[in-house]
């Protein structure tokens, strides 16, 4: 059966690595490969396009799709529109639309890079940790929220906490089956400490763990795992937290890795259907300059075709051109170290697709 994927380049430099990725879906297709994609638009270009940062051709395009690969969006251009208009809220409205209640953020160190980490090379070299986020709930969503004016007539604003118990177990069980696939390691970050939230975290993902007697579970509470992770990050092996815990410490975890532009992420649903994106953003800054890296757009499409469509071996092929490049001295901006040549988005995106491309 033909593969759907449906492309969204977003905002900012989400065009500009999109089209790379769509390079190495060229390269799988001439291959054979029964893949089809189509394009919609997200975020800010939805807004200018349609009036609304989720519109409902993009909504209908999502949902008869098998697969989604997202760019980016947001950027100062539409930082002044009402909030339920705003770039993010398109984000957070397909990613509520689908249910992709899992997020996993891979952290891996590339040793050919280990030098562009900030971190010394011993702390992260052969670093692989998953960090799942849960990603519907959590302050993000909890109602009520809102701006009033307190009782001397300040104004304040509030937002709300929340999760239920079926939420937390289902999260809970992405994460040990995911470390059954690897070390068998599972830390949930909460603080349970001062969070009543937290509490019920912590009880339920206990509970879940009595199914999962052969994955070692351990608690950390969020204010020591973000020092952990820049101590001794080799410790872990999955981290299972919630929504606003999880978006801090996974971007915390891309530095380890040298740059933000090289971790790609995926949101799935109870089915596996995802959303794959890179961890970064619209990167406004280096937007229409061929500087950004594609790479975390690509690794998001090995992703893609791991989680959602059952196929590692491609995943593995994506993951080992990526790879290769490096390991061949290729270097965008963000990940050169002083002296060495830099390329541009679409030569790194050229070089991959062709380590990719099988000899005829
Ligand atoms: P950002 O991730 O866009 O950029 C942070 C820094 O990293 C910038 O200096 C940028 O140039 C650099 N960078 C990011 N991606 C890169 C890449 N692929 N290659 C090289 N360098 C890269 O974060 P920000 O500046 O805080 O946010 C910019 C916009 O993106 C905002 O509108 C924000 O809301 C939005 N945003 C969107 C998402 C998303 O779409 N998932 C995530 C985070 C931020």
């Amino acid at each position: 059966m033909t593969k759907k994927i449906l492309i969204l380049p977003g905002d900012g430099i989400g065009p500009e690595i999109m089209a790379e990725a769509v390079k190495i879906l060229e390269v799988l297709r001439a291959e054979g490969e029964a893949l089809e994609w189509s394009f919609a638009k997200l975020g800010g270009a939805a807004y200018d396009a349609e009036g609304h940062p989720y519109p409902p051709s993009t909504q209908k395009a999502a949902r008869e799709a098998d697969a989604i690969l997202l760019g980016a969006v947001g950027g100062p251009k539409y930082d002044e529109l009402p909030r339920e208009l705003r770039p993010e809220r398109g984000l957070l409205g397909i990613r509520k639309d689908l249910n992709l209640f899992a997020n996993l953020r891979p952290a891996l160190a590339f040793d050919e890079l280990a030098d562009a980490s900030s971190l010394k090379r011993e702390v992260i070299e052969g670093l692989d940790i998953l960090i799942l986020r849960e990603l519907t709930g959590d302050i993000y969503f909890g109602q009520p929220r809102g701006r009033r004016s307190n009782a001397e007539g300040h104004a304040e604003g509030y937002d709300t906490m929340h999760y239920s118990e079926p939420e937390v177990e289902r999260i809970a069980r992405v994460a040990f089956e995911a470390a059954r696939k690897r070390s068998k390691r599972v830390c949930s970050v909460d603080k349970e400490n001062v969070l009543e939230t937290s509490r019920l975290w912590r009880e339920v993902v206990i509970k879940v763990a009595q199914d999962y007697p052969d994955v070692e579970l351990t608690h950390q509470y969020v204010d020591n795992a973000a020092m952990q992770l820049v101590r001794r990050p080799k410790q872990f092996d999955v981290i299972v937290t919630g929504n606003i815990f999880g978006d801090i410490l996974s971007d915390e975890a891309s530095m380890l890795c040298g740059s933000i532009g090289l971790l790609p992420s995926a949101s799935l649903d109870v089915n596996n259907k995802g959303m794959y994106e890179p961890i970064h953003g619209s990167a406004p800054d280096i937007m229409g300059q061929n500087k950004a890296n594609p790479i975390a757009t690509i690794l998001s499409v090995a992703m893609m075709f791991k989680y959602t469509f059952n196929r590692g071996d491609i995943a593995g092929r994506i993951d080992a051109a990526v790879k290769r490049v490096l390991k061949d001295g290729k270097r965008t901006g963000d990940i050169a170290s002083a002296g060495e040549t830099v390329i541009g988005t679409r030569e790194m995106g050229d070089a991959i697709a062709a380590s990719l491309r099988r000899p005829v």
